[in-house]
């Protein structure tokens, strides 16, 4: 089985280059995280041990379980699931070094405020809602600009870049209109010069369409499934309101 998850990830590997190289990019520039959630320890090791450092969780306490067990492997902890603000006090906890998940200013000041007491300082993306989809998490796209511009002036948080899930359809030209809307925020955002603003990165793509997003620019590509295998859980359990932890 774990066999598997390294064989699996070399066909990623190669397609990533592949893309690069089909759409004009350097391979350096799009990185891969590895999404884990339901993913279990051993399995995650698995995949660290191959050279992959970057991963990211969707729930606090799925983070908060794995943690300890990994912490004897090098690796890089990003948040990409929804984060409630009565949870941020653990996520501080558990070096995670980004959340790509702000898409509120109640969220992003809680998150600053915490961060001060604590002296520290972190990177976020802002998670815009590319598909429109009520049922996902994210800023609106059309009011993604003034949430940076206030956001901008947090002083314990940095803002690196946006992020997006794309609709979950199998019509790839639906999916790639998602990414080029994002990748068109991120120009418009460029343009505004927003102090404390960086625009470096464009987390888009999944199992299913990753190679569409390196196409439409993306600088992180999030996979869970093409890596692990099926998850037990559909996506809904994870993106939906209804299913918030308590
Ligand atoms: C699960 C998840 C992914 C990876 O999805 P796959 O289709 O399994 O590759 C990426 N981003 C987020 C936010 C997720 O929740």
């Amino acid at each position: 089985m774990s066999d598997t998850i390294v064989k699996n990830l070399q066909f990623i590997e190669n397609k990533i280059k592949n893309s690069c190289l089909q759409y004009h990019r350097d391979p350096c520039d799009v990185k891969l995280l590895l999404a884990t959630k339901t993913v279990s320890v051993e399995r995650i090791k698995k995949a660290l041990q191959t050279g992959h450092t970057l991963i990211g969780e969707n729930k606090v306490q799925e983070l908060r379980e794995k943690h300890g067990a990994l912490q004897d492997i090098p690796h890089i902890n990003h948040f990409i699931g929804h984060l409630q603000s009565n949870k941020i006090k653990h996520v501080l906890q558990l070096d995670v070094s980004c959340i790509q998940s702000v898409d509120r200013l109640e969220l992003a000041e809680k998150l600053n405020q915490k961060l001060g007491q604590k002296n520290k300082k972190m990177d976020i993306f802002i998670q815009v809602n590319t598909s429109l989809e009520p049922s996902k998490f994210g800023i609106s796209p059309a009011e993604t600009i003034k949430l940076i511009q206030q956001i901008a002036t947090l002083e314990n948080l940095h803002i690196k870049g946006l992020m997006t899930i794309g609709l979950f359809s199998s019509d790839r030209g639906k999916v790639r209109k998602c990414y080029q809307l994002l990748k068109q925020l991120q120009q418009d955002i460029i343009k505004e010069q927003i102090p404390n603003v960086n625009m470096d990165e464009l987390s888009m793509g999944m199992s299913a369409d990753y190679d569409i997003a390196i196409e439409e620019g993306a600088t992180i590509v999030r996979i869970g499934t093409a890596v692990f295998g099926e998850r037990i859980y559909p996506d809904s359990y994870y993106w939906n309101e209804q299913n918030e932890e308590k």
